[in-house]
């Protein structure tokens, strides 16, 4: 069925950057097999899985939708993928994104642009556009993402489907590509809430392969999510609802009355710090880019262009190879972190999220969980906002907060526009709050 789903919707959707489904299939026969053995399967047996370009594969190429890497397969899987695979996923393909992952439409991939299923005229969001876009017209039941700033969840909230970035540490980034390293989180895209808790569950757990992996033993969600949220006290951040349209505040408000209803407690609180996130993120994440980028080099992997001395090589090899908003980033990001600005610019983004993460702390002093817009509009126009970087980065300020202070966010879908178009509401809690947060998303759903 997903592989005439995939031959129906691809042509028009594109949001795989390379597909194998005779090895889908030769996998899922082998389950059959080995079902009929009597053999006991993973969790995920038989599930069709998407995975975003940016996480290493052994069976597939791995681009980052950059030129910079085409032609490179990786020698080894990232964690995440082991343990897809571990539960028998199987996986489809991998997916489109802005290049590295630095984006909020899909529309900076070096390869080709994700069109949105709701309207193939607007983008799916970003940057994990392919991911989202993958579930959200059912050629894979779940896919993988990474997120930044926001790149899985603003993505879910624009595709109508579940969007889970877990507390940093939770998940092992071994064999993610790494963008801004004290940021990135990865988690899953998923149909509904009880499918995000089942991926969850498979890929969370320490792993020591990765240096920042926790050691706490990750809890189980899919068990208790019917627990309800009774008794708990839910804080609708006002500050980021009035970033939205009318329209999302009004879903933002039904979200509250479901879980009034419920049995939680709702009450409004303004953090107004968590807006400065935004201005702070877009140093922090180009300066961590700056550094990370430094290995492609033309080196070591994916594209050499040709030069007399190892410096023309790698200033032609990057000239071609890394595309404008890449560039942009890395050179924000340098200026940031040069003598001389380093002060005033790398620390005080600095000090701003330390800011972020004490609002936070104030608020989960009275609150357990917080609900906001995920994404302060729905689906944009492609080539709507293209053309100028800050109006695009605008679209993360509901959710770069939670990536700045580490903690766990969900994006639930919540109803449509008037235009047919998808709205995702946000829930936050603290770190380590997966099992509460995740029975409030399923409250909300
Ligand atoms: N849109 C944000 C950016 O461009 C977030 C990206 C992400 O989460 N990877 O940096």
């Amino acid at each position: 069925a997903y592989q005439e789903q995939i031959a129906i919707q691809e042509p028009e959707v594109d949001a795989f950057l390379s597909l194998d489904l005779d090895a889908a299939h030769r996998r899922a026969m082998d389950q059959d097999d080995r079902r009929s053995r009597g053999e006991t399967l993973g969790r995920l047996a038989g599930v069709p899985v998407a995975l975003k370009d940016n996480l290493c594969t052994m069976e597939f190429p791995t681009t980052a939708a950059s030129k910079i890497l085409e032609g490179w397969t990786p020698p080894y899987n990232a964690t995440v993928v082991d343990r897809i695979l571990d539960q028998d996923g199987i996986v489809v393909g991998k997916t489109n994104l802005d290049e590295f992952a630095m984006g909020s439409s899909t529309e900076n991939s070096a390869y080709k642009i994700t069109k949105n299923p709701y309207d193939l005229e607007r983008v799916p969001g970003g940057s994990s556009g392919g991911s989202a876009a993958a579930v959200a017209s059912r050629m894979a039941l779940v896919s993988l993402g990474s997120d930044t700033g926001g790149s899985i969840r603003q993505p879910a909230s624009l595709t109508g489907v579940v969007g889970f970035k877990p507390t940093y540490g939770r998940v092992s980034r071994y064999g993610l590509l790494a963008f801004a390293s004290s940021l990135d989180q990865i988690g899953p895209l998923t149909a509904s809430v009880e499918d995000a808790a089942l991926v969850a569950e498979a890929i969370m757990g320490h792993d020591p392969r990765d240096a920042t992996s926790l050691q706490e033993v990750a809890p189980s969600l899919v068990a208790s999510l019917a627990e309800g949220v009774r008794g708990i006290r839910v804080g609708i951040l006002t500050n980021l609802v009035e970033t939205a349209t009318p329209q999302v505040q009004a879903s933002v408000l039904r979200a509250a009355e479901v879980l009034t209803q419920s049995g939680a407690s709702v009450a409004e609180i303004s953090l107004d710090e968590l807006a400065f996130g935004l201005a702070a993120y877009y140093v922090v994440a180009p300066a961590e880019a700056s550094s990370n980028l430094a290995r492609y080099d033309g080196v070591r992997y994916g594209l050499r262009e040709a030069g007399s001395t190892v410096e023309e090589m790698m200033i032609a090899t990057r000239t071609k190879g890394f595309g404008p908003e890449v560039k942009r980033r890395i050179m924000l990001g340098t200026y940031a972190l040069s003598a001389g600005y380093y002060d005033a610019f790398y620390v005080t983004a600095q000090r701003v999220r330390t800011l972020v993460r004490t609002a936070f702390a104030r608020a989960y002093a009275d609150f357990d969980l917080l609900l906001c817009p995920t994404s302060p509009t729905t689906a944009f126009r492609i080539g709507e906002r293209s053309s100028d970087p800050v109006e695009m980065y605008r679209s993360d300020v509901c959710t770069i907060p939670s990536n700045l202070s580490g903690d766990p966010a969900i994006s639930i879908p919540a109803g449509v526009d008037a235009d047919g178009l998808p709205i995702g509401v946000q829930l936050l809690g603290p770190a380590l709050s997966e099992q509460l947060l995740f029975r409030g998303a399923y409250a909300v759903e």
